[in-house]
């Protein structure tokens, strides 16, 4: 029987006192966070209250189990209008501005998969405006499964944004089955042509052990080889940081982590990041794995700069977070 996860809220402290999303979100705009990649980062969670909606079923997603397994536009549930989203984000911004608040990112995350929003490309051309009205330094930033990345009006307002963060968890059909329970109506070999057209996505990866290990030698070989057709700008590696809905998913370690980042960097030749965490742990890891440097300690923040197809980027501020994104499991 599948246990109720996370119905209350979605903001929890563990008993290290990190706050971490687990559980549906209660809001449309929630936090600012401490992103582990994006610093004080603001989320827009464009999901009716108590749904959780996605073409993806992970069995580690922090928010729960789908009760909306859904690709396309669905009108039949009350979303949240685009007006009431647009004020709750220029509201919180505003408050932001005038009580001298940092914001760093504005990152569409939530209860599922944001694109599935009914007017998500006006969403963004909003939020771009709002952005520019009250903090233009801030980045916008999307996380997503790519699921609607065929959609024409989806793929032009993800070209708009700042960063384009899409999940690849694994490529043989039997372990993403496994792994993110995907809609009967997708393809991952489809999904990965689609991110390889994409100019400049950032690729996203969970890996976990359990029924849906996606850590084995063959998988990680196809795996290797859709990020060569893809050529992302960076990889970033996760393993679970909290306790997942199927309770057999279990963490990968950091070495593990750490010899598949090797290889990403030597078969590849892209940048790669990867975040440990103590989740599972009795005592904590030594840090945050980035370029080779390892850090320690409880809030430490850090600064790095990475090179992207040749072109230094912009420095990626990291800590070894206080709360989460959903999305950054
Ligand atoms: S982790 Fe992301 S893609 Fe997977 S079920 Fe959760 S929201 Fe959907």
């Amino acid at each position: 029987m599948r246990r109720r996860f996370g119905s209350q809220n979605g903001l929890r402290v563990l008993d290290e006192g990190r706050q971490v999303v687990h559980g549906l979100l209660p809001e449309y705009v929630f936090g600012p966070v401490d992103s582990r990649r994006y610093g004080k980062s603001l989320g827009v969670n464009p999901f009716p209250l108590g749904e959780k909606i996605c073409s993806f079923n992970c069995p580690y997603c922090e928010c729960g189990w789908t009760n909306k397994h859904w690709v396309g536009k669905h009108n039949e549930i009350l979303w949240p209008s685009l007006v009431t989203l647009l004020d709750e984000i220029e509201s919180r911004l505003k408050k932001a501005r005038e009580q001298g608040e940092q914001i760093d990112a504005i990152t569409f995350a939530g209860n599922g998969e944001p694109t599935l929003y009914p007017e998500f490309g006006e969403l963004i051309e909003g939020t771009l405006a709002l952005r520019k009205k009250w903090v233009p330094a801030a980045r916008v930033i999307v996380l997503t499964n790519a699921s609607e990345l065929h959609r024409t009006d989806i793929r032009e307002a993800l070209l708009k944004v700042d960063e384009t963060c899409m999940k690849l968890d694994a490529v043989s059909p039997e372990v993403v089955r496994a792994i993110n329970k995907p809609h009967s109506s997708l393809s991952m070999d489809s999904l990965i042509s689609l991110m390889q057209a994409f100019p400049s996505p950032v690729i996203q990866t969970m890996f976990v052990h359990g029924p849906s290990d996606n850590t084995g030698e063959k998988e990680i070989a196809l795996w290797i080889a859709a990020l060569i057709r893809i050529h992302p700008v960076r990889v970033d590696l996760y393993s679970i940081d909290r306790a997942a809905p199927d309770p057999r998913v279990s963490r990968v370690p950091a070495e593990t982590l750490q010899a598949i980042a090797d290889r990403v960097r030597r078969e590849v030749g892209v940048p790669v990041l990867f975040i440990n965490s103590s989740y599972g742990q009795k005592k904590p890891v030594k840090g945050v794995g980035v370029t080779g440097r390892v850090l320690r300690g409880g809030f430490l923040r850090w600064v790095c700069g990475l090179r992207i197809r040749g072109i230094e980027s912009e420095a990626l501020r990291l800590s070894t977070h206080k709360n989460e994104l959903p999305g950054e499991e």
